[in-house]
């Protein structure tokens, strides 16, 4: 094949808006997915007369159009927002604790402080200080790793210094006494997939400020109609793209990138490659340990795999509003302590009082499923290692026995829900590994632990010349980080060009 320019390997988020960045300064891209459809974690799949969203829950930093967060200009400046119809969601989350409390926590700072006063009053001014602090943290972390201040200092950013590497369950205990409260604050760990022991809080402050700032959105048609419209774009400035032909080997001379291999067998020569496979899949797979310096391998191992997901999906023959449900967003919470359980149970194949999150999109988007019926997910996390240990005869046994298990969770709040279900499908671990690819299954790349936190993560450079790293394995994971670190490493690509 002729030469390119660049080519970038896997169409996910990041993949997607490497690729976008990259075409739109003239450049010859080639677009390499193994999957038949684009987006990887952001996509669809249709059962019935059901189209199932995949992964997004919430998308994060997207901003209205009169006050525009980071996502909006980035789509923007990627040429796709007009393609896109975007549903804000009023509230941040419904937390549920069956027989403990119910509340739903608006996306608004000072309603949701309210929303707590009332029904922690005991912790009124703590509710109050807490918040203060998240948001002055969160600036102060803007101000140091987005806006990049070249003499920051304790003076200067006293919030950031006294938090940055505390636990979630260490700042918490600061502010608060009340456990109930704490778990409440807390239930976003469930977007990051680790405990609240070993969370870095300042993760879980810039989730409050940016679903605050710039509200929670849902996406029409599904994260499927972004994953589109970013591949429309890329084809329509001349992008070439190859659905169902993953690359197989990236080549290495003398430290330096100089083609791809697909999967078909075919050579492409390019001195630029991007990378939005998993790091691990990169470097030991399609590189080979042997081109790698031992200093990376050792840093690469010295990192655990977050966990994956288990997920049902399910199209219901009713109305939301029929089985009780109100909110998109409902995190439910059997075993309400902020502990160190939730890291065992995402590690138990079955299910004991795991933290699940249900989304039903039909409640900001009415016309989100056909008339008269509605869509949920209800999504729980849990380590692949388990999961491949089960012996694939018992592996449907299996999945059904847990699949049965939420739904007994779920029943306990919506009572009646099994009763509409029409269509279902659960993905298990090995579900997400096998469509994208990624060790383990894992759907937040390198677990975020408090000392592997973002000051910590290798980004998007790679010590071999001409490699780059795009979506959750080089920096943070999530919509919003994963379309950053595509534009971020097409940056580095075209500087290093123009250089
Ligand atoms: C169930 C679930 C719920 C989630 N909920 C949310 C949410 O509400 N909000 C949020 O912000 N985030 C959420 N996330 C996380 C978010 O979806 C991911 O962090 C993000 O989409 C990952 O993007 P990425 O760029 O890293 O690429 P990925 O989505 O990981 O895609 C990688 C792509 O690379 C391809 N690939 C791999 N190997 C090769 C190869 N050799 N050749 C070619 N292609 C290859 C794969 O097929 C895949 O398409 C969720 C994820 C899941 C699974």
């Amino acid at each position: 094949m002729s030469p390119y320019d660049a080519v970038v390997i896997g169409a996910g988020n990041g993949g997607l808006t490497a690729s976008v960045a990259l075409v739109q300064k003239g450049l010859k891209v080639l677009l390499l997915e193994r999957h038949h459809v684009p987006g990887g974690c952001a996509t669809s799949f249709v059962r019935g007369r059901f189209e199932f969203e995949v992964a997004l829950h919430q998308l994060s930093g997207l901003g209205r159009p009169e006050k525009p967060g980071p996502t909006r200009f980035l789509l923007d400046g990627l040429g796709v927002t007009s393609d896109l119809e975007f549903v804000e969601m009023t509230d941040l989350y419904r937390v549920v604790v069956p027989d403990g409390i119910d509340l739903v926590l608006p996306a608004d700072r000072h309603t949701a402080v309210s929303v707590l006063q009332e029904h922690f009053p005991a912790e009124r001014d703590n509710i109050e200080r807490f918040f203060e602090m998240v948001y002055r943290l969160s600036e102060q972390f803007l101000a140091v790793a987005v806006f990049r201040d070249p003499q920051p200092s304790r003076e200067k950013y006293p919030f950031l210094y006294q938090y940055c590497f505390r636990s979630a369950r260490e700042v918490l205990d600061e502010y608060f006494g009340d456990e109930l409260l704490k778990a409440v604050l807390s239930v976003y760990w469930g977007y990051l997939g680790i405990s609240p022991t070993r969370m870095a809080f300042v993760y879980l402050a810039i989730l409050f400020y940016v679903f605050i700032e710039f509200k929670p959105f849902h996406i029409k048609g599904g994260s499927q109609a972004m994953s589109n419209a970013l591949l429309d774009k890329f084809r329509s400035h001349g992008g070439r793209v190859r659905l169902g032909c993953g690359a197989q080997r990236i080549v290495v001379e003398d430290g330096a990138v100089k083609a791809v291999i697909t999967e078909k067998g075919d050579r492409v020569d390019t001195r630029f490659v991007i990378s939005n496979a998993s790091t691990v899949l990169t470097y030991l797979q399609l590189i080979g340990a042997e081109h790698v310096p031992q200093k990376t391998l050792v840093e690469m191992r010295g990192r655990r795999l977050s966990a994956s997901g288990f997920g049902l999906y399910m199209g219901l023959d009713c109305e939301p509003s029929q089985v009780g449900v109100s909110a998109s967003t409902s995190f439910i919470m059997s075993d309400p302590e902020v502990s160190d359980r939730p890291t065992r149970q995402m590690h138990a194949l079955d299910i004991d009082d795991d933290l699940m999150v249900l989304s039903c999109y039909d409640v900001a988007d009415p016309d989100f499923s056909p008339p008269g019926a509605c869509q949920m997910s209800l999504v729980t996390l849990k380590f692949g290692e388990p999961w491949l240990r089960v012996p694939p005869t018992e592996y449907f046994r299996t999945k059904y026995r847990v699949a049965d298990a939420m739904l007994r969770t779920v029943e306990g709040v919506h009572p009646g829900l099994r009763g509409y279900i029409e269509e279902m499908e659960a993905a298990t671990p090995l579900t997400h590994m096998r469509y994208l690819g990624h060790p383990q299954g894992a759907i937040y790349g390198f677990e975020q632990q408090t000392k592997d936190s973002l000051f910590f993560q290798p980004g998007r450079w790679s010590p071999i010349r001409g490699l780059y790293f795009a979506g959750g394995w080089s920096g943070d994971c999530g919509f919003q980080a994963t379309l950053e670190a595509g534009r971020a490493a097409a940056q580095s690509v075209i500087r290093k060009i123009d250089a």
